[in-house]
């Protein structure tokens, strides 16, 4: 059961490899850029997209795509899973599965990072991979590019399965507060990847989560956690995962 239920955060490997991941997206500003500057790097990523804007943008999922980036399931609006039935669950990762086919693939990346067991047997129920990650770096809030930088410099090995995102994105109805609590203005991280990776990118090559998963041994975690939304709300910022 340890090896079904638990979720993927990194991978055990000796090689110098490592996958970023993008979440909340596609952007009609941001992602574009974000691809020019992974492009200009040579790196590749897998993005975690949010099925109600996939479907806007046909051209620039089929662009991430071409590129050799990969695309995941990040559900239809960011509603957070344990807040919401088994049904409903389904049913979010059912439509944000046909909003990026043909492209995507059976991953998925829970909204907010949260997940409890009965989500998580949605996931396995709908044949979903979860994968959260082990490094972050706030890019959701801080908007200083040279300490996400250097956090990112910090943090990532090679293994690392690293959450960032291209967009930002709350459920209205079950994250309000979040929304003034989070940089919607996306220029920070754009400034850090690219610092990041030019000061990296010798060292660490930069491959989608699928191609990870085959350069070593999935690291899974029984990953069940719900934000409180109360004081710690307040005082520091929510992750938008
Ligand atoms: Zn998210």
């Amino acid at each position: 059961m340890r090896h079904f239920l638990g979720s993927i955060t990194d991978v055990a490997t000796m090689e110098p490899v490592a996958a970023l991941t993008f979440d909340d997206g596609p952007h009609a500003a941001y992602t574009p850029r974000l691809l020019d500057i992974l492009e200009s790097h040579q790196a590749r990523a897998t993005f975690f997209m949010l099925g109600q804007f996939a479907i806007q943008y046909p051209e620039l999922l089929r662009r991430i795509a071409q590129a050799g980036h990969a695309i995941g399931n990040h559900s239809w609006d960011h509603a957070s899973f344990p807040f919401i039935t088994s049904r409903q669950r389904r049913a979010q990762i059912r439509a944000c599965a046909r909003a990026i086919a043909p492209y995507g693939q059976r991953l998925f990346r829970p909204p907010y990072g949260e997940q409890n067991l009965a989500s998580r047997l949605d996931t396995l129920w709908m044949r979903h991979k979860v994968i959260l990650f082990n490094c972050e770096v706030g890019d959701w809030f801080d908007p200083d590019p040279h300490r996400l930088a250097e956090a990112l410099v910090k943090k990532v090995h090679p293994g690392s399965i690293v959450c960032l995102h291209d967009a930002l994105r709350s459920h209205p109805e079950l994250r309000p507060r979040v929304r003034h609590q989070s940089h919607a203005d996306r220029e920070a991280m754009l400034t850090a990847v690219d610092m990041f990776l030019t000061r990296v990118g010798s060292q660490l090559r930069f491959i989608t989560i699928p191609e990870l998963l085959q350069h070593g041994c999935p690291q899974r975690q029984h990953w069940y956690r719900v934000t409180p939304l109360g004081p710690r709300s307040s005082a520091a910022p929510l992750p938008s995962s």
